[in-house]
């Protein structure tokens, strides 16, 4: 993964826990990544097939899942928007800004209901086998990014449960994900990122959690100016291919599980506030928290006992 990744585990069979956590992510990277050559994904995006027989679990979960995130939030959230984010240059940071025709052009080859799924089950020697019969079309790419972090974080989770752990810390390269209290019984602070750029780097905001995933979507985590002087953030909107522009900075998601907090963060930010509110008032199995580019912030009222302001905002609103 593209990312730093930090286990704390605490109990007795911390080390080996530990050690089988960092391989299965190992191994994950070689089934779901879209950018490192050779893995099942890569291979399926690159084919020039259009039909496929997938056994690996954790891709047919991770693919079955982002096309229902398409379908919840009518494509902000669209997982084939691979071949965009290409175009300007956010999977290898030679950044450009594409025509508005070549964008039209691509965008054909992100429509995700063109693509076709059925999950069936086969008897096999370990017992029964899921296999996804896949069609997409040909041009069609699958990008993970958005979900990855959060998929792995529930899955290494479940690996140190398995050892008996029951107090841990995750930092997938910002998806903080937290078992159970601290070892002394305590909760845990997490920090959200300033998402400013260029800025100090003082946590403005702190969250005192237990058994739950935090994970947070900012421009500021990749972006170009262009000549003449625009900022193009990495998360696009699924609906037309081009670099969020709606205010928000960053936006949080904190959920019980990791991959609905990576999808959240991801799909609210692109969303915007007024419907990212809509979407929260419809489901109420998440909060969320916005940081908006007047620096102004909002939040959800689940998190009222749990928030600590550090810095001052220009304006601060409670959501319900
Ligand atoms: P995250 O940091 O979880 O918000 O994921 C951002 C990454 O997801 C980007 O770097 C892209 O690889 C990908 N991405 C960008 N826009 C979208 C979108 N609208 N839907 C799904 N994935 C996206
Ligand atoms: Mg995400």
């Amino acid at each position: 993964m593209d990312t730093i990744m930090t286990i704390k585990a605490f109990g007795k069979n911390a080390a080996p826990a530990i050690e089988e956590a960092e391989l299965y992510v190992e191994n994950l990277e070689n089934t779901i990544s879209a950018v490192k050559e050779g893995s099942r994904l890569f291979i399926i995006n690159n084919s020039i097939n259009e039909n496929f027989s997938i056994t690996e679990p954790d891709l047919i979960d991770i693919l079955l899942y982002s096309l229902e995130a398409a379908e919840k939030t009518d494509g902000a959230f669209n997982p084939l928007i691979y071949s965009v984010t290409k175009e300007w240059g956010f999977t290898n940071s030679l950044y450009k800004v594409p025509s508005d025709e070549k964008i039209n052009e691509l965008m054909a080859q992100c429509d995700f209901t063109k693509v076709k799924v059925q999950l069936n089950s086969e008897k096999s020697d370990e017992g029964q086998k899921s296999i996804l019969k896949l069609y997409k079309p040909v041009n069609a790419s699958f990008d993970f990014g958005a979900l990855g972090k959060g998929f792995a974080a529930d899955r290494i989770l479940e690996i140190l449960k398995k050892y008996g752990i029951e107090s841990a810390l995750l930092d997938l390269g910002g998806n903080i994900q937290l078992l159970g209290k601290k070892p002394d019984s305590s909760l845990w602070k997490v920090g959200i990122k300033n998402p400013l750029p260029d800025s100090n780097q003082k946590i403005p905001i702190a969250l005192t959690l237990s058994d739950c995933a935090v994970v947070t979507s900012g421009g500021y985590e990749r972006y170009f100016t262009s000549e003449d002087g625009r900022t193009f953030i990495h998360i696009l909107d699924g609906r037309t291919g081009y670099p969020v522009n709606n205010g928000i900075l960053s936006a949080s998601a904190v959920s019980s599980s990791g991959l609905y907090a990576d999808f959240l963060s991801t799909s609210l930010f692109v969303l915007g506030k007024a419907e990212a509110l809509e979407y929260w008032r419809n489901h109420k199995d998440f909060d969320f928290i916005l940081i908006m580019d007047d620096f102004s912030l909002s939040y959800t009222s689940g998190l009222k006992d749990k928030i600590q302001l550090l810095d001052d905002f220009s304006s601060v609103e409670i959501l319900e």
